[in-house]
């Protein structure tokens, strides 16, 4: 028999030369027969759609056609035909078929239908449903709009480190890092351990952000962005919260607050652009699947501006809300982190649409962000999403060396690892500013899914780290 390059399917779904011989190679989804013909639908995770291979009864073996169950994974070589069928363009009429693997009755994706808690417990095997290549595929060409967005604007993909020993970000939440044999601590006489042995020297933690050294990259290169996995030791298990996620953080020279939420706006509307461009048939799916209203979401968020309002601004709205009645399982009150609830409510019921909050008081935030003339307030933005909340997290940054040394004397920060940042002060400072974009939320959004367990491939959360 002669040989035959494969196709994927996503291409051969495509061809129009009936009378071809083609090779296709896949995954059962679905096999059916009656006497005399079988019809076999395939997927290789090129596409969403399977193609649909029709083999003569006759022609094959019994004991090879009983193999053929969902799961297996089989070549087929045959001729491309036009299909009858509704919905399919085009069939294989199958000449030759190989099981490349057989598949073992305990397939545990062999029912439809199933949880997304049965699913998680199977993280291995879904990726072959429906749902979970949807839903990866869109992880891609997030992926891809995002490196994209920031190459033809010019900025420079910047690589942080992921171990580091600066823990000034919330000691608390970090992964340590460490060779040291924990059965066999030596310890000093204040009872403390002694690092200097260890593999760096000192305590190394994973890192809960690169910004820190994103903004040395955008001091000398004018405009940076990171995209690499980051680690929270946090015990949040809510369905937005993962131990390890993927960050994407630029950094712009130069940039002041208003200009750092023209970027984050432009780029989040060009990453939804982008899926609703390249994604069409993963999206009608999960919107047909998963959440009828998504298409409709993703296209009222590229096509109106978000909202733009101080914290003080939103509290108002939030008090207002409760005088009214509205009941928040959180207390709301100026000065008060705001929780997911709240963030939904201003979004999703009050504005109907994406919210920039901006200055927030300097207790809830971070140390680097600038403060604002009032001496209470800093150049906060947080970026909040229907049914996500807080997608973006940023800010302007302290520029100015003696602010910024007085905010770390007062919280009582740990700086002794943090010389190099501090010099980005003393050797020719400048307005500067920079977020962070949580990727799994943005997938969050992309795909209506409901939980960020099920848009990471394998998530790692606490007591959880299977796969
Ligand atoms: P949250 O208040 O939702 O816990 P945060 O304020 O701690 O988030 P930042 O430090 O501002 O988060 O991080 C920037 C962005 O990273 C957030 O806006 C969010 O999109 C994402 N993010 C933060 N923590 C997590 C996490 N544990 N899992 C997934 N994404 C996260
Ligand atoms: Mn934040």
């Amino acid at each position: 028999m002669e040989t035959i390059c494969r196709t994927k399917i996503i291409d051969v779904l495509k061809r129009e030369d009936f009378g071809a011989t083609v090779c296709v190679k896949g995954w059962v989804r679905t096999h059916r027969n009656s006497k005399a013909v079988h019809f076999i639908a395939l997927n290789d995770g090129s596409t969403i759609r399977n193609v649909q291979i029709v083999a003569d009864a006759q022609k094959f073996d019994d004991d090879l056609m009983k193999q053929v169950t969902t799961g297996a994974c089989l070549s087929v070589t045959g001729e491309l035909v036009k299909s009858p069928g509704a919905g399919q363009s085009v069939e294989v009429q199958a000449h030759d078929i190989v099981l490349l693997g057989a598949c073992a009755s305990d397939y545990p994706m062999q029912k439809k239908g199933q949880s997304m808690e049965y699913m998680r417990t199977h993280a291995h095997m879904r990726l072959r449903t429906n749902t979970f290549g949807a839903v990866f595929r869109i992880r891609h060409h997030m992926a891809m709009a995002i490196h994209r967005y920031f190459h033809e604007h010019g900025f420079f993909y910047f690589h942080t480190p992921i171990i580091t020993a600066s823990d000034c970000e919330g000691a608390g939440q970090m992964f340590q890092v460490t060779t040291k044999n924990l059965y066999d601590l030596k310890k000093d006489a204040e009872g403390k351990i002694d690092y200097s042995d260890d593999f760096f020297g000192k305590t190394t933690s994973l890192t809960v952000s690169g910004q820190l050294e994103g903004e040395l990259g955008a001091t000398a290169l004018g405009a940076i962005y990171t995209f690499g996995p980051t680690f929270r030791a946090e015990n949040s298990n809510t369905p937005r919260h993962l131990a390890e996620f993927w960050m994407i953080e630029p950094e712009v020279a130069f940039n002041d607050i208003h200009d750092n939420m023209d970027l984050a706006e432009d780029f989040i509307k060009y990453c939804v652009r982008w899926a609703l461009e390249h994604c069409q048939d993963d999206l009608a799916f999960l919107n047909k699947m998963i959440d009828p209203t998504l298409l409709d979401r993703l296209q009222f968020v590229v096509e109106n501006d978000f909202v733009r309002l101080s914290y003080t601004e939103g509290i108002k709205i939030l008090e207002d809300a409760v005088k009214e009645g509205h009941k928040f399982e959180f207390p709301i009150y100026w000065g008060a982190d705001l929780a997911s609830e709240h963030e939904r409510f201003l979004v999703e019921q009050h504005f109907k649409r994406p919210v920039i909050l901006t200055d927030y008081p300097k207790e809830i935030k971070a140390f680097y962000m600038k403060m604002n003339d009032d001496g209470k307030t800093v150049r906060a933005m947080d970026v909040l999403f229907p049914q996500i909340g807080e997608i973006i997290g940023g800010s302007e940054r302290e520029e100015n060396y003696d602010k910024l040394m007085s905010r770390i004397e007062e919280l009582h920060i740990p700086m002794k690892d943090m010389w190099w940042y501090l010099d980005t002060r003393r050797f020719g400072t400048c307005p500067h500013s920079g977020f962070g974009l949580g990727f799994e939320r943005l997938i969050l959004f992309v795909t209506g899914m409901q939980n960020i367990r099920d848009v990471i491939p394998f998530p790692r959360t606490p007591k959880n780290a299977d796969f």
